[in-house]
């Protein structure tokens, strides 16, 4: 991990959103115990809705773990208070210019806690998920999913489910009704079809969850406090593309390639919930740009120009987190940008007059049909659309067990390469992170050849 070390740190921003990704067990008790506001779980970026109620907190479930937080960032959390985040940034710059080894040490330790401990929990609950009885055959997210809920379900009042086109999905949010004290279940059936009145059928069922939502919250939904939220979840949006199309792209890093595929786990990890204030979370976004480009200006990071681009996907359902340091030791940089492929990324079309809630309906729909897609015809084009705008020399291509449908249709997909992108692609299969480690430095080291 040493080598993210150096870099990571010149980022203020990226230390406030890693520190809110993992101190978010703190942050929730205070919301719920003195503020009295209640946590509903989500997964996948679908935490926008619950944002129209401002007593309603989103959670991505694993936030609700007490992670191993290293002692030097609860410090700077602290100092966060006093000084501001960016001179806390500097002073560890300073002590580690200093070359003091053993400061140089318990700074490579925060980064390399920060990035692993969420692994560390992500296959904790794995062992959970599957101890208390979810099939073997799921695949590696769902079945950590189902392992948070086990450990820490009793703590929301509410699950907010979207079906999306798996069905296996959509059977694991039936399943969580199993667990001991389930969480009340609100859903949200988007149209798996193209029918004719999937927008109205699609907005009647946001309606019937606000219905419900209010229920839990005691307060009635308000159509100008959504309206607010999908403005600052457009500006979210904006930011996160400016970070993937215009930094990622470019001959000039503002860090070494494996810190930057770093800060893309990060907000790939963040992103699901907004670190449960979205507002919050906006704010570091825009620094978090300002403070790339800065570095940019000032030449301060890396030229990148001879490394190929490599874009690996579909990782939100479990890949092994260290492709991007063995791409990066190999001499490529290794790009994450799942939700931009399933569209995630797209604007809210939101406007002054319209209806929030028909607009959010519509960005549901365009993302079900042509970012997942109904077929893997246009899945697959999907990622080639993808690999198109980020200007991708290399494609691999993550096949997880018990996936069989977004991680499905390599065949297809290297088809589509081969005729429309002529650029070199690999599958590799998943299970778990960390178990088949040297079959993947010895598969990217095979095909990190063709780019020599
Ligand atoms: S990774 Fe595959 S099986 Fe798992 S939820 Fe996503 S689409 Fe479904």
């Amino acid at each position: 991990m040493s080598l993210m070390a150096d870099d990571i740190i010149q980022f203020s921003s990226v230390l406030r959103i890693a520190y809110n990704l993992l101190a978010g067990r703190d942050y929730l008790k205070r919301k719920k115990f003195r503020e009295k506001k209640k946590l509903i779980s989500v997964a996948l970026p679908f935490s926008d809705l619950i944002y129209g109620f401002p007593d309603l907190v989103p959670v991505f479930p694993i936030r609700m773990h007490a992670f191993k937080i290293h002692k030097y960032l609860t410090y700077l959390s602290l100092g966060s208070d006093i000084f501001g985040w960016k001179r806390v940034s500097k002073f560890l710059s300073f002590v580690k210019n200093l070359g003091i080894s053993e400061a140089s040490r318990i700074i490579e330790e925060i980064i390399g806690d920060v990035i692993d401990t969420v692994n560390d929990k992500y296959n904790e609950m794995y062992d959970l998920g599957i101890e208390s009885g979810i099939p073997n055959d799921f695949c590696y997210g769902i079945k950590s999913l189902y392992g948070m809920h086990v450990s820490k379900g009793k703590n929301v009042e509410a699950t907010l489910n979207y079906t999306i086109r798996c069905s296996a999905w959509n059977k694991y949010l039936e399943s969580l009704k199993t667990i001991e004290n389930p969480a009340k279940q609100v859903w949200i059936d988007i149209p798996p079809r193209n029918i004719g009145n999937a927008l109205e059928l699609l907005t009647e069922n946001i309606y019937d969850a606000i219905r419900e939502l209010e229920k839990i919250s005691g307060n009635n939904y308000d159509k100008n406090i959504l309206r607010n939220h999908f403005q600052v979840a457009n500006e979210i949006r904006k930011y996160y593309k400016t970070i993937l199309y215009e930094i990622s792209t470019s001959d000039f890093y503002p860090c070494n390639p494996a810190t930057f595929s770093e800060i893309l786990v990060i907000l790939n990890n963040s992103f699901q919930d907004y670190n449960s204030n979205a507002i919050r979370y906006r704010d570091n976004m825009l620094s978090l740009v300002n403070e790339m480009k800065e570095r940019i200006r000032n030449k301060i990071g890396m030229d990148v120009s001879k490394m190929p681009r490599i874009l690996v996907t579909p990782m939100f359902g479990g890949w092994e987190p260290k492709s991007h340091e063995i791409i990066y030791e190999l001499g490529g940089r290794a790009l994450y940008a799942d939700w931009d492929m399933l569209l995630l990324l797209e604007e809210i079309p939101i406007s002054k007059f319209s209806d929030p809630v028909e607009a959010y309906a519509q960005f549901l729909l365009n993302a079900t049909k042509t970012g997942i897609g109904c077929d893997n015809d246009t899945l697959t084009d999907s990622y080639i659309r993808l690999a198109k705008q980020l200007n991708a020399e290399g494609l691999v291509f993550i096949q997880l067990f018990g996936c069989h449908s977004i991680s499905n249709c390599y065949a297809m997909l290297k088809e589509k390469i081969r005729r429309d992108l002529e650029i070199p692609s690999i599958a590799l299969t998943f299970n778990k992170i960390g178990e088949n480690v040297e079959q993947v430095k010895t598969r990217l080291g095979a095909f990190m050849e063709m780019f020599k």
